[in-house]
């Protein structure tokens, strides 16, 4: 009776804090497990090959791409950013939930891409002035990095409607907890639930 899992997307603009609310979720959800992306961007400092990212070069990446072996890539900042498909399919089909942490374009591939399984959650930032103060506290782009993160967020935020959920990450840890309770909401949806609705059929078939 395995329910088929969720995918979890959270997007934001960068700084609004997707990163450290996914890190806070997978801490509290044994049954969610992040879909670890390819880029083709450099590491940061602390970032780990397989855990933050694979880190790839550009024919490297686009090797995959043309292969089918990603569920969805788009470029983002002038790096290019892709999911990988085996993963994530080996996940849904044995009932595991799945973050993505990816951006706009990566929502709208995805929901195309798997349109049963797509919950989508997009974070605001209180204002553009503290998300600029995010980007600058997080201290891991230089000067020009974070002038062209701040750039995009217009084109970013644009995107809010096409997502089921919006919340602003204000308070943190208001902010896990809301993603929690929509993952938990997700979880229970008809759709994902054919064993209990095996279940009740069954029970309609008693006669007491
Ligand atoms: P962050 O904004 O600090 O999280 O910066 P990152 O460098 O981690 O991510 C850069 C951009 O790429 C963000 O807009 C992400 O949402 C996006 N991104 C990350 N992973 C993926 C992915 O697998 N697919 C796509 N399409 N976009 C991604
Ligand atoms: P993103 O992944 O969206 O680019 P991060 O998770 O890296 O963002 O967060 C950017 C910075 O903002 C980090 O330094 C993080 O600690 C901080 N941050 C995240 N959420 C909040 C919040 N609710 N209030 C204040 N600071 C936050
Ligand atoms: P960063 O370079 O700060 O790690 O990521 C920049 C942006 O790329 C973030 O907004 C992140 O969500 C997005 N991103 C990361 N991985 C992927 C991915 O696999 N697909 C898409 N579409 N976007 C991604």
């Amino acid at each position: 009776m395995t329910r088929r899992g969720v995918c979890l997307v959270l997007s934001a603009p960068s700084g609004t804090g997707k990163s450290s609310v996914g890190r806070a979720l997978l801490a509290r959800e044994p049954e969610l497990s992040l879909s670890v992306s390819a880029t083709t961007r450099a590491p940061r400092p602390g970032e780990v090959e397989g855990v933050h990212y694979y880190f790839r070069s550009l024919p490297e990446f686009a090797a995959l791409a043309a292969a089918g072996a990603m569920l969805e890539h788009a470029e983002v900042f002038g790096r290019h950013y892709g999911t990988p498909r085996a993963p994530v399919e080996a996940a849904l089909a044995a009932g595991r939930d799945v973050l993505f942490d990816i951006d706009w374009q990566g929502h709208q591939q995805l929901r195309l891409a798997l349109p049963q399984d797509v919950v989508g959650v997009f974070l605001l930032p209180p204002s553009l002035t503290e998300l600029r103060r995010r980007l600058e506290t997080r201290a891991q782009d230089g000067p020009a990095e974070i002038e062209r993160r701040m750039a995009s967020a217009h084109d970013e935020i644009a995107h809010w409607a096409e997502f089921d959920h919006l919340l602003l990450n204000d308070s943190f840890e208001a902010t896990v907890e809301a993603v929690r309770c929509v993952l938990h909401a997700a979880r229970s949806a008809r759709h994902r639930q054919p064993g209990l609705a095996a279940h009740a059929a069954a029970m309609l078939q008693r006669e007491y």
